[in-house]
């Protein structure tokens, strides 16, 4: 194989492939972003996206740092968190109990793509619209062959194309995916009452239902249930009805200003994060139940210490780079899916006495000082 023109092909331009893009990129590097359906970057003022992200602050600073943090005026703050159990557990903390002015950005995905592209096109990235249809290497190099036959090489290949990843198929990494039998059910409200810069979250026993605060009297839903098709079939008035009475109205009579979607919710655990000048990031690496809201930020974190080691040597590609690559995200991404998979299968039980159980301890952490602040700095990823 000839020299590889790029040191870096990004497959994927979804948030963390283009984070990943742009951190290298500003390091100088020669770096190509392949990407079939690259995002609008203009007129997004209309109307509000259903999909939001609960973005912890190490992740602001790491986009702000590479001058792609969204619009100040379409970003929410969470100041504090009030988590119920499903009968009279309850959990609550807030920023200042842990030295922080927030707990999370709450942003549009739109709008983070919308900011993360147009630092791409004003960079020296090279841009590729359209899908790969193979890829092969050998140890000095990655070939990648597009749909319209153009062949581009590189020292590495970063595989971000999302959670049903092509690259992690084509490079023969197996993964066990293990489906929820759960989907995540997101639309957006206004509320009667303000939100006070306040998450809230509910255990239903059957699913788990957050409210994320957006600006103004707006706030975000992720309702984690196995009857996302009841929820999606409702009209909009009747929909709000049901979210206002899942949330014990908190926060009052609520109108849907968007639609309701649905995700599926599957555990996904590849065996490899890495191969032979391969590197999978964000959900092609990992997901996670959205139960945390840290999906995107265990992959944010996955780009910037890629990036990181890559600043820090000459072939970008090395096995001994990847190798500590995957050893120095390993235990972050399972503590967090760990963590998560506990407390939805915690909550899913319905054997006799554990329902006691979750709530008294639910509170107890609440009584006890630094257990709790602990919970909220992990609750934030510091
Ligand atoms: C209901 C729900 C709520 C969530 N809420 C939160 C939250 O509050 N906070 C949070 O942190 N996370 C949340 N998540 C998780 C979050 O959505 C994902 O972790 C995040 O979108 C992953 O980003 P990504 O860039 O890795 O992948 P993706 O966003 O899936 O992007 C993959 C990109 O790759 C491209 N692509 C695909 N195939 C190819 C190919 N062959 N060649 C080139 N490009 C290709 C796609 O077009 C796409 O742009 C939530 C998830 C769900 C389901």
């Amino acid at each position: 194989m000839s020299e590889p023109v790029f040191d870096v092909i990004v497959v994927g331009g979804g948030l963390v492939g283009a984070s990943l893009a742009l951190a290298l990129s500003r390091q100088g590097r020669a770096v190509a972003l392949v990407e079939p359906r690259p995002p609008e970057t203009d007129g997004l003022e209309a109307g509000w996206d259903t999909r939001i992200y609960a973005v912890s602050p190490q992740n602001r600073d790491f986009l702000a740092g590479l001058g792609a943090w969204p619009d100040a005026r379409r970003i929410g703050r969470v100041a504090s968190m009030d988590v119920r159990g499903d009968r009279d557990g309850r959990l609550s903390f807030s920023a200042a109990e842990i030295g922080q002015v927030e707990l999370a950005a709450i942003a549009e995905n739109r709008w983070m793509l919308a900011a993360l592209w147009r630092a791409i096109r004003a960079s020296g990235i090279t841009v590729v619209e359209g899908r790969a249809q193979r890829f092969d290497t050998d140890p000095r190099a990655a070939r990648l062959t597009m749909d319209g036959g153009a062949v581009l090489s590189a020292s590495l290949l970063a595989g971000a194309d999302g959670a049903n990843s092509w690259l992690r198929r084509e490079a023969g990494i197996a993964a066990s995916v293990r489906p929820y039998g759960q989907s995540g059910v997101v639309a957006n409200f206004a509320c009667a009452l303000p939100h006070g810069d306040c998450a809230r979250q509910w255990f239903l026993g059957d699913g788990v239902l957050a409210w994320l605060p957006l600006p103004g009297n707006y706030f975000s839903m992720v309702w984690s249930t196995s009857d996302s098709e009841r929820l999606l079939a409702l009209d909009a008035a009747t929909l709000a009805e049901t979210v206002a009475r899942a949330g014990g109205g908190a926060l009052g009579a609520l109108t849907a200003i968007t639609p309701a979607a649905a995700f599926p919710l599957r555990l996904i655990r590849p065996d490899s994060v890495i191969g032979q000048r391969l590197a999978l990031l964000g959900d092609a690496a990992h997901t996670v139940h959205p139960l945390a809201g840290q999906g995107v930020n265990l992959g944010f974190q996955d780009a910037a210490r890629l990036a990181e080691l890559i600043g820090r040597q000459g072939d970008p590609g090395e096995w001994a780079l990847l190798r500590r690559y995957e050893r120095s995200r390993k235990e972050a991404v399972l503590t967090m899916q760990m963590t998560c998979d506990g407390l939805f299968r915690l909550f899913h039980q319905t054997a006799p006495g554990l329902a006691h159980l979750r709530n008294t301890g639910l509170s107890l952490v609440n009584h006890l000082g630094p257990l709790k602040r602990q919970l909220a700095r992990f609750a934030v990823g510091f």
